[in-house]
């Protein structure tokens, strides 16, 4: 894929599938200011990365961030209209994009690199309507709302609200697996370039591909470490890097016999998820992500902490997953 630079380093692309601490964490209020702050330090971290010659793309989650906007469109509906989710959607990665993009052009103006610029793009995913993920809406998102204005909402729109572990109704919406980036063209074409691309945020947009060929946008949730895989084999990245607030994976998590996973195969990993070590919804997708990607051909992936990125990138930290 990269070529040796001489010497023993390899450079390599790298796709960096950052976690909700990256932009926001947990306890703060959510104002521009600590996202900024957050990103800001998240850039650094990927800076280095880019000082040490390797080729990033990034990618990104948008829990919060579009949680916050489906809540203003709610309140703000008797103003102005609401929006869908998929317009949600384009406009938290706009947010978050808008934040990062900025963010890396100070950082390498500072650096002094001159040789790569940012760019952010709006990112459809592509998902099956046949997938079963359509008939079971699993992912809480939004506002809560009482009981029975929850029950009012769903005979009135037919969307799906339950009980969210008793802190109020909540609408679920299906989280099909993703299959394609639908921008994937563009983004190979500015990587040539050399740019550094911030794509498929928040899981990318989920549309639906129909018969004659157009592209419409679904109400529904992508994780975004599935379909940072897709975008990792999509731009052919000889690293999976996904960046979150624990420093490794674990077994027994959060239990007196919890042991940290270092070094380990594909076929090792694969037997601890049948075992049922990693949680649905956050460690669980996050295996899933890295297996697919070294089983389709990539060299690598690491699931590590935000704060040891480079640790990770060089093999001395986090949960390195190898095919054997
Ligand atoms: P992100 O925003 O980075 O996707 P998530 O909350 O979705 O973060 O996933 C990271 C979380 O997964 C950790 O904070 C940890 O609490 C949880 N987790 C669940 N199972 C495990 C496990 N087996 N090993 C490590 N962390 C786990
Ligand atoms: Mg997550």
């Amino acid at each position: 894929m990269h070529q040796h630079s001489g010497g023993e380093k390899k450079e390599m692309r790298v796709l960096v599938a950052l976690g909700g601490n990256a932009i926001l964490q947990r306890g703060q209020k959510g104002n521009a200011a600590e996202q900024r702050e957050n990103v800001q330090k998240t850039v650094t971290q990927i800076v280095k990365m880019i000082s040490a010659g390797h080729e990033v793309v990034v990618t990104h989650g948008n829990g919060p961030q579009v949680g916050a906007i489906l809540i203003q469109n709610e309140l703000g509906s008797s103003s102005v209209p609401a929006m869908p989710m998929d317009v949600c959607g384009a406009e938290s990665q706009g947010l978050i994009g808008y934040m990062f993009s900025q963010s890396f052009h100070n950082t390498l103006a500072a650096e002094g690199i001159h040789t790569h610029e940012p760019v952010c793009l709006i990112t459809q995913v592509q998902v099956d309507p046949s997938d079963p993920a359509f008939a079971h809406p699993t992912k809480p998102v939004g506002p809560f709302y009482t009981e029975e204005a929850a029950k009012k909402r769903m005979s009135s729109t037919g969307e799906t609200w339950i009980d969210d572990a008793g802190r109020g109704w909540r609408r679920v919406v299906p989280s099909p697996d993703p299959k394609s980036i639908v921008e994937k063209d563009v983004i190979n074409s500015l990587l040539e370039k050399g740019f550094i691309v911030i794509a498929s945020g928040g899981g990318g947009i989920p549309v639906i591909r129909k018969q004659d060929g157009t592209y419409q946008g679904v109400e529904a949730v992508i994780d975004k470490d599935l379909a940072g895989e897709r975008l990792a084999a999509a731009v052919n990245a000889d690293l999976l890097m996904i960046l979150t607030d624990v420093p490794r994976v674990a077994i027994h998590y959060n239990s007196p016999n919890q042991k940290w996973l270092e070094n380990m195969t594909v076929s090792e990993m694969e037997q601890l998820e049948k075992e049922g070590h990693f949680k649905a919804g956050s460690m669980g997708p996050k295996v899933r992500a890295a297996l697919r990607f070294v089983r389709n051909g990539g060299d690598r992936a690491v699931i590590a902490s935000l704060e040891e990125a480079i640790e990770a990138l060089e093999g001395k930290a986090g949960t390195q997953i190898h095919k054997s």
